[in-house]
């Protein structure tokens, strides 16, 4: 078989650590492949540049994920369905769309074994991760900064308020959705309403990865659970990786080589 070649797509791309989590799977499996990186910065150029590079799969990182769903010949009913793509893979000359992003962030979060669930944030991966939250019987509520955004979730019957119009409650879990803290020092919600409710709760979660959040900081502060988005990427890196393989090599199998890039720098 010839050698198979996989990429990240997005803008930026250069901080990410997908290139390494999948040739290190591809090294320790002993297979003919390996996975780049590609700065795109036209979305709408994404079919005809996988094309060109004659890729095998690819994994698409912000802010391209809308355009990688419009750029699939099939979709899986999840990526159909929360209208993002983040894993593609070429099967016959057409490409199949898949969303690992919230498989692998429900993954991520399920040893906490908790039900009621506060969401910082309205954005797509908050979108996608709400969608297979509801399936699953999580009860999500959605606190955003503007109310542009809350719409989307207020029609799919999710209880969504900005911060003028949040009263707060009692939530066994709140995770940070936003990039507030991802280059910044920001807090993702002001800070009278983070002191009210994190006190109350089970633990706090962020998805951004790599960095000590002011949020995840506020959160020790009152002594609480914490993780970062680190298994959330690796999972949802895992489970793209069956995709890629076409299930020959299972999750458990994969997953302990994807972890060593949390080891190298
Ligand atoms: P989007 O751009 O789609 O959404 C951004 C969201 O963050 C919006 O709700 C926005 O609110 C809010 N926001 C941004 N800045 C602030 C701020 N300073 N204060 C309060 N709210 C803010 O981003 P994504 O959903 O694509 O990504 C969100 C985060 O998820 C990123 O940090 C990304 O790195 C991380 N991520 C992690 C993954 C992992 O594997 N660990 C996978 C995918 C994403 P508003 O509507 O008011 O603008």
């Amino acid at each position: 078989m010839p050698k198979q070649h996989f990429a990240l797509f997005g803008n930026p791309v250069s901080h990410s650590k997908s290139p390494l989590m999948h040739n290190l799977v591809f090294g320790a499996l002993g297979l003919d492949a390996c996975y780049g990186r590609y700065l795109l910065e036209d979305g709408t150029l994404l079919r005809e540049k996988f094309l060109t590079l004659g890729l095998k799969g690819a994994n698409i990182t912000v802010p391209h994920k809308e355009h990688a769903y419009r750029a699939c010949d099939h979709l899986d009913p999840f990526a159909q369905k929360v209208g993002a793509v983040n894993t593609i893979v070429k099967r016959e000359g057409e490409l199949y769309g898949y969303n690992t992003d919230a498989p692998g962030f429900l993954r991520a979060i399920s040893a906490f074994e908790s039900r009621k669930v506060l969401f910082l944030g309205a954005g797509g991966t908050a979108q996608a991760t709400a969608a297979i939250l509801a399936e699953e019987g999580y009860e999500v509520t959605i606190l955003n900064r503007s109310a542009g955004r809350l719409e989307k979730f207020r029609q799919q019957g999710f209880a969504c308020y900005t911060f003028e119009t949040f009263r707060p409650e009692v939530f066994e879990l709140i995770i940070n959705m936003t990039s507030a803290g991802l280059k910044d020092e920001a807090l993702p919600a002001p800070a009278e309403i983070l002191e009210t409710i994190i006190p109350q709760t089970k633990a706090c979660i962020d998805v951004i990865y790599g960095k000590e959040t002011p949020f995840l900081r506020l959160a020790k502060q009152h002594n609480k659970p914490t993780k970062d988005g680190t298994d959330m990427l690796l999972y949802q890196g895992a489970i793209a990786f069956e995709y890629f393989m076409d299930s020959k090599y299972r999750f458990d199998e994969v997953l302990p080589h994807m972890q060593r890039a949390f080891e190298l720098n």
